[in-house]
């Protein structure tokens, strides 16, 4: 078996073995206290210290506390990441130590925050900027970025960041933030990893006013010259690290489904928030439908929402339903979209191209009695069509009314209902009313953290569909299989495989995703199930299940210190 020895060091290599205040300026080397005496005396370190010598969990110990005794979550994360800045091992071991608390810190919500207010908190640079002047000039920024072979990029044009929109340079918080993530929750070793802001300018007039903006100072390129910048940037990447998985990130929703169109078969590529979603999403559907004993084939689904989560999760469902040889005329009876302007049925206008693909047929619509050219409300395609699951991406808080979800519950013995819709206060409705209006028939699985509900004296715990328990997974698997390209079949397994490790009891709690803290136990079954698939594919590396599963707990990567002499 060849096997792939850079992903297998334990640790970053001291290259030039760094010496005094050098080694204690390197973040990846950097042990702090914890240098023992033996080092720091051969090493040059001597009175550049205090005294006593401390372990990495005293030292976890300290910074937790820290952590604590600031109140704002901004300052937490600030905190943080002068932590990741200063010593590396011992930001991962805190993070991974306390995944929980800190993942909506590093990551959503409090990024958020962080990138609004980017130029403002500016200290030290993480990752990498690439403006449209750039362009005959980009191998060149990339080899600056790093030493190491580069094996995992996350990218971002910072034109939608989370919900919040155009936040210019400052979105290069969130191929930060995720690329933390990836390493905590699956082992990728940080220095195999590029965050990537792709700073074609703002349309965000806030920021090109303000006079302490650090980002590329013009309106956001556009049209021909945006496809041509981005073009120069994957051969560029192409160039310089020929082995690295990309990911996007972040980009508005038309762009994000034409750049993989345009690069999935060109370069091992994906788009987190498109396949990710759905692969979570599904995940919850077949957790939710193990509980109810039932198959993914006898399912009906509405969507209300029909943007990129939407069709999405809803394509994911298609391709599990066809595993299943489903009939196809079920099929196409199967799934159904509801959109701003009501069911999108065959002969429907609507402007997206996308969503004329997932227009109902004219057979389904004469099957479910729908007439063309007629409006029909939420209300009365979940009158006519009878999901027994019910889907929100619509970003309408409140669009699940008594009304209908007491209709669904009228004929469906277990219904499924996922208002999915982010922030909290933007899910279609709250998972106690779910509960409430269906008597406590519902399994609920929601975008956004809920508490448990208690209900007729049973407790409710309520899954939420986060991404991380996908995408680390799916990443560290092509790495490793060195997949060349990266099919919705990958997430279709790691949706399979997450709802796998969601015990009976779990479930018979009502939670359909596993806990937070077992992300990497989570991460590790989903490389190995994408290197298989991978391999069986005929996309990755031809290796036994054996090898496979030497290779992935050899590979990751956990943040402890090395002994330097
Ligand atoms: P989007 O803007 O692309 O799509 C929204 C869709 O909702 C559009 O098709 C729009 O026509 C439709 N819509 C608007 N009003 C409606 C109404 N009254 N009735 C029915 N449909 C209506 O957004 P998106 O990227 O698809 O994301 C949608 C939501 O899903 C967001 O809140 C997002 O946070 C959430 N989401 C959740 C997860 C998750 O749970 N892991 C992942 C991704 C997105």
């Amino acid at each position: 078996m060849t096997t792939s020895p850079y992903l297998q060091r334990a640790h970053k290599p001291l290259k030039n073995q760094l010496k005094g205040k050098e080694l204690l300026d390197s973040s990846s080397l950097n042990k702090g206290s914890a240098f023992t005496k033996e080092e720091r005396e051969s090493l040059n370190l001597e009175g550049l210290l205090p005294p006593q010598v401390r372990t990495i969990e005293y030292q976890l110990q300290m910074e937790y506390e820290h952590m604590h005794q600031k109140k704002d979550d901004l300052e937490k994360l600030i905190g943080l990441l002068a932590l990741q800045d200063r010593n590396e091992t011992l930001f991962y071991r805190l993070v991974i130590e306390h995944l929980e608390e800190t993942m909506p810190l590093i990551y959503t919500p409090t990024v958020g925050k962080l990138c609004e207010k980017y130029s403002h908190l500016f200290r030290r640079p993480r990752g990498i900027w690439i403006t449209p002047d750039d362009i005959d000039n980009i191998p060149k920024i990339l080899s600056n970025a790093s030493e190491e072979e580069i094996r995992l990029i996350v990218v971002t044009d910072n034109e939608r960041i989370l919900g919040l929109g155009d936040l210019g340079a400052g979105g290069i918080g969130i191929p930060c933030g995720k690329i933390s993530l990836y390493c905590a929750g699956s082992g990728i070793p940080p220095w195999a990893t590029l965050p990537i802001s792709l700073d074609v300018g703002t349309n965000n007039l806030d920021l090109l006013d303000d006079p302490f903006y650090l980002g590329y100072k013009q309106r956001r390129l556009k049209g021909k010259e945006y496809q041509e910048f981005i073009e120069a940037f994957i051969e560029a990447v192409k160039e310089v690290y020929p082995r690295a998985l990309l990911q996007w990130e972040d980009f508005k929703k038309e762009n994000a489904m034409n750049l993989l169109t345009r690069y999935h078969r060109r370069i091992p590529c994906f788009n987190d928030d498109i396949q990710g979603t759905a692969s979570v999403a599904v995940a919850g559907v077949f957790s939710a439908l193990r509980k109810n004993n039932t198959s993914i084939k006898d399912q009906r689904i509405v969507f209300a929402g029909a943007g990129a989560a939407g069709v999405g999760i809803g394509d994911m469902i298609k391709m599990a339903m066809k595993d299943e040889n489903i009939d196809p005329e079920l099929l196409d009876l199967s799934v159904v979209y509801v959109d701003s302007n009501g069911l999108i049925g065959h002969g429907a206008q609507r402007r997206e191209a996308y969503k004329q693909k997932v227009a109902l047929s004219d057979t389904a619509m004469q099957h479910y009695g729908f007439e063309e050219n007629r409006i029909y409300s939420l209300f009365e395609v979940v009158e006519k069509v009878q999901p027994t699951i019910l889907i929100g991406t619509s970003t309408i808080p409140g669009l699940f009314t008594e009304k209908i979800i007491r209709e669904m519950a009228a004929y469906t013995e277990n219904p499924i209902i996922m208002p999915l819709s982010n922030p909290s206060s933007k899910a279609e409705c709250t998972p106690a009313e779910a509960l409430r209006w269906t008597e406590g028939k519902a399994t609920v699985a929601t975008g956004s953290p809920f508490s448990p509900v208690s209900y007729d004296g049973k407790v409710h715990h309520i899954g939420q569909g986060n991404n991380v328990f996908i995408f680390p997974g799916v990443g560290m698997g092509c790495i490793l299989s060195e997949a060349m390209e990266v099919p919705n079949e990958f997430f279709l397994t790691a949706a399979y495989t997450l709802a796998g490790l969601v015990s009976d009891e779990q479930l018979a709690k009502g939670s359909i995703y596993p806990q937070i803290d077992d992300l990497r136990k989570v991460s590790k079954e989903i490389t190995i199930a994408i290197m298989k698939k991978a391999r069986d594919m005929g996309l990755g590396r031809l290796l036994d299940d054996e090898e496979i599963e030497e290779l992935v707990t050899k590979s990751i990567w956990y943040p402890s210190y090395q002994k330097y002499v």
